[in-house]
């Protein structure tokens, strides 16, 4: 087995503007396994949150294939993953999807079948609207073709109230909200009841990453669902997190890849915790990978390839949020 990889940078059509900032181009890497006649392909999406770039994705992944064992059976993927080194969960996600990708294509069946899943189980995915004036909020949430729609907040609650009120009015999708940590525990109580009366159907991460007990405080007296997404990386954080919570967001640049998103959907269950299925702004190659298994979630939010205006890639495809996989084996993802 040989990996190879590449620098990618990915441009968006409008701005994506949440409460960590605001970005129009991301810069991720592409990922190769090869053995023998068969190939399989990743893809990294790091996030400045995480500590990652795409220069300590690409040192990672230098440092990765010096350790690759070449004649390794690619089906051992547990003892595969297992020996990579710590540093970067973009960078093993994407070889983590790779490896995935070549053994399905390996024994010729969709990823998603070789995993013993029912593609068409899977939930609509939300398209997330960024923070702006409220008649750019307004004339997103109207010309989304979604039937659920995640609106991001940030820190001035009232804006946060009128913004959830102009979709409201705007379209008459279903409507959930991320704060992407920007509230205390103060304004999370008051602005929660307040989206809930508007209808919002949950409210993803309202207090800071590190705020675990206003979490839990704020999820004792939220009448609507309380998910985490920021400190939920692997399913060590799902379990330390489970009473706090009433569901987490699972993405694959968090995880490390498929084998321990799956791993952080039993936990989760074990716990009784609802699953949301999320991702970066990826190429169709990286949210492809995810929605081979979003028939294992309640919610999907997996929109990030939607607005890249240089997709290289062919893979999932909509149909007003619902996600039509491609039936070639593997990821069933080719170049355009
Ligand atoms: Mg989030």
């Amino acid at each position: 087995m040989k990996i190879s990889y590449e620098p990618i940078t990915v441009h968006l059509s409008m701005p994506f503007v949440i409460a960590h900032g605001a970005s129009t181009v991301r810069h991720n890497v592409l990922v190769r396994v090869a053995d023998g006649e068969h190939e399989g392909w990743g893809e990294a999406a790091p996030v400045r949150q995480h500590h990652e770039t795409q220069v300590s994705v690409l040192e990672y992944l230098a440092a990765a294939a010096r350790t690759w064992p070449a004649h390794a059976d690619p089906f051992r993927l547990e003892e595969l993953l297992a020996a990579l080194p710590p540093g970067s969960q973009a960078g093993r996600a994407a070889l983590d999807i790779a490896l995935h990708d070549l053994v399905a294509r390996k024994l010729g069946v969709p990823l998603c079948r070789f995993l013993g899943l029912s593609p068409e189980a899977a939930p609509p995915t939300s398209f997330t609207i960024s923070i702006g004036p409220l008649d750019e909020v307004r004339r997103n949430a109207a010309c989304a073709p979604f039937p659920i729609l995640k609106l991001k907040l940030g820190a001035d609650i009232d804006h946060c109230i009128a913004s959830v009120r102009a979709a409201r009015e705007a379209t008459g999708a279903r409507l959930a909200v991320d704060a992407n940590c920007a509230w205390t525990e103060e304004q999370a109580v008051r602005a929660v009841p307040a989206l809930a009366d508007l209808g919002v159907e949950f409210v993803e991460q309202p207090v800071a990453e590190e705020n675990v007990e206003g979490l839990r405080r704020v999820h004792a007296a939220s009448p609507v669902p309380i998910f985490a997404d920021e400190p939920v990386r692997t399913a060590r954080d799902v379990a330390r997190l489970a009473n706090c919570v009433d569901g987490v967001n699972i993405k694959l640049m968090k995880s490390g890849g498929l084998r321990e998103a799956l791993r952080m959907v039993a936990v989760a269950r074990a716990h009784g915790l609802k699953v949301m299925l999320g991702c970066m702004i990826e190429t169709s190659l990286g949210i492809t990978a995810a929605a081979q298994i979003a028939s294992l979630f309640d919610y999907a939010d997996i929109d990030g390839n939607v607005t890249v205006t240089n997709d290289p890639f062919l893979g999932v495809t909509l149909d007003y949020g619902r996600l039509i996989l491609p039936d070639g084996p593997g990821l069933g993802v080719r170049t355009r």
